[in-house]
């Protein structure tokens, strides 16, 4: 059976590139009936917070992917933290040693530099492997002179290949990889050390993580057939290594980079189905001239295999689009509750919005939804129809709505919608195009603008007669005289 991992290390806030990586490794584990494990890789003090650890389990919850086993629900193989997992290293790292796949290193940077030059080598290369075969005699007169040893592993002199879902074979020769740091001189174990083990004995096996990660690899190979041989692991596992996501400058994307942050999404009120679905297109397509789909199709088709090796651009014109059209194709009537919360932030809504508030909204909703890409837009948009007194016309939008004639426009408005017998959308739309287009001779963009702008506060908004209609004769006519005088 599949199992893959997410296992992100908790520091600053959950980026585009840590969610894509969560949202391949469980699409793959998920396509194939497979496990999905999520793993706290916590070994940095310094830098892990658990403010960002519940910040990723926001964003995670939020996108809806969920995990089989995890630090919050357990699992046959836990603990599924790090932090708790101090024991477990210092076995493998004994066994390790006793076995002669480690050994201990004591020799300074200065002195490896001081080597290479003496044999008129690059200074800057890496380790030396001076150390590997030190006698005990050795090894004492070091600790006698206070020194502590680092741990290296025993890089084999035999070319390194990796099978990567989606750059193939990738061939490291015979001697490139000098043997590297498992654990520091007071036995803590470093990344390349925990997070092949945790993957062993927590029987992943296939590895999904960007393609920064891919230099360790075939350290970690090497580590991961140490194991083996010692029972601790079945085998090495198949990676993916996906691509990198970068900005409109072919430039790496930041992780500080706003759009970035993927909680802000959430704030903005985007839907989780567009941004996951955004997400999965950075570095896979569904198909030739597609980027929409739900998350059912995107798990029936998923397969690593199909992941692209170049860069991935963010672009933020397609993610709108995207997030657009998810927002178009749900239930208006599930957006209208879910926009709420939005419209009382804004102090639009009471806590308890009334049955009257809530039918305007429903009845309103269809409309906004067509206009906008996130939940804020939809408040900004409804703002009109709830301001009650607080309305005001946004400057900007009043500079362009009234132009010259404009106040002709507004009267003639007035006049035509107070003599109205009824007050429905097809009574006032008839009612202002036979007093502005046919009595006035105006162009109807010309004509409906000031119309717009004293209704709605905006030069955008949805559809003018529904909007009247729903905001109701007086409240309408109010507003018209008001952008008059
Ligand atoms: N904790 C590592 C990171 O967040 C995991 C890398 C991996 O998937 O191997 O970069």
């Amino acid at each position: 059976d599949i199992r893959t991992r997410f296992c992100p290390s908790p520091t600053g806030t959950p980026h585009v590139g840590l969610v894509r990586t969560c949202l391949f490794s469980w699409g793959h584990a998920r396509h194939h009936d497979g496990g999905f494990i999520f793993r706290i890789e916590d070994t940095d003090a310094a830098r892990d917070s658990e403010e960002s650890y519940n910040q990723l389990l926001e964003a995670l919850t939020w996108l809806g992917l969920n995990w089989d086993e995890g630090p919050d629900i357990g699992g046959p193989y836990g603990p599924y933290r790090q932090s708790e997992r101090g024991d477990v290293y210092q076995d493998v790292i004994a066994k390790l040693i006793d076995a002669g796949y480690v050994y201990e290193a004591f020799s300074t940077a200065d002195e490896v530099k001081a080597r290479h030059e003496a044999a008129g080598r690059d200074p800057q290369l890496g380790y030396d492997n001076f150390d590997r075969d030190l006698t005990d005699g050795q090894k004492e007169a070091f600790r006698a002179e206070g020194r502590k040893p680092v741990f290296r592993m025993r890089m084999p002199d035999e070319d390194i290949t990796i099978d990567d879902f989606v750059r193939g074979e990738v061939t490291y020769p015979a001697g490139t990889i000098p043997d590297y740091v498992i654990a520091r001189g007071d036995g803590s174990p470093l990344y390349t050390l925990t997070n092949p083990v945790d993957d062993a004995l927590q029987k992943v096996n296939v590895v999904v993580r960007g393609e920064d990660l891919l230099p360790s690899t075939p350290r970690q190979v090497v580590l991961w057939r140490a194991l083996t041989e010692l029972g601790l692991a079945d085998g090495v596992p198949s990676y993916a290594h996906l691509p990198l996501i970068v900005d409109e400058r072919g430039k790496k994307m930041s992780k500080r980079d706003p759009r970035s942050n993927l909680l802000q999404y959430k704030e903005e009120g985007y839907l989780p189905e567009g941004v996951l679905n955004y997400v999965a297109t950075l570095g896979w397509a569904i198909g030739p001239d597609r980027d929409v789909f739900t998350v059912k199709e995107f798990l029936a088709s998923f397969d690593l295999h199909d992941v692209k090796s170049n860069p991935a651009r963010f672009d933020d014109k397609k993610f709108r689009a995207i997030c657009s059209d998810h927002f178009r194709s749900v239930d208006s009537g599930h957006l209208a509750e879910l926009v709420v919360p939005f419209l009382q932030d804004r102090g639009l809504l009471p806590e308890a919005p009334s049955s009257d508030q809530m039918d305007v909204l429903r009845t309103a909703m269809p409309m906004v939804q067509e206009r906008s890409a996130n939940l804020a837009e939809a408040a900004e948009m409804l703002r009109f129809l709830f301001a009650g007194d607080d309305f005001a016309i946004d400057p900007d939008h009043a500079k362009k709505g009234f132009k010259e004639g404009a106040d002709a426009v507004l009267d003639a408005s007035v006049e035509a919608l107070e003599a109205l017998p009824e007050w429905t959308t097809e009574a006032i739309e008839a009612a202002l195009k036979d007093a502005l287009v046919e009595k006035m001779g105006l162009k109807p963009r010309k004509a409906f603008a000031p119309v717009r702008v004293a209704v709605s506060g905006k030069t955008v908004s949805p559809p003018l007669y529904e909007s009247m209609e729903l905001l109701g004769r007086e409240v309408s006519l109010r507003r018209l005289r008001d952008a008059r005088a």
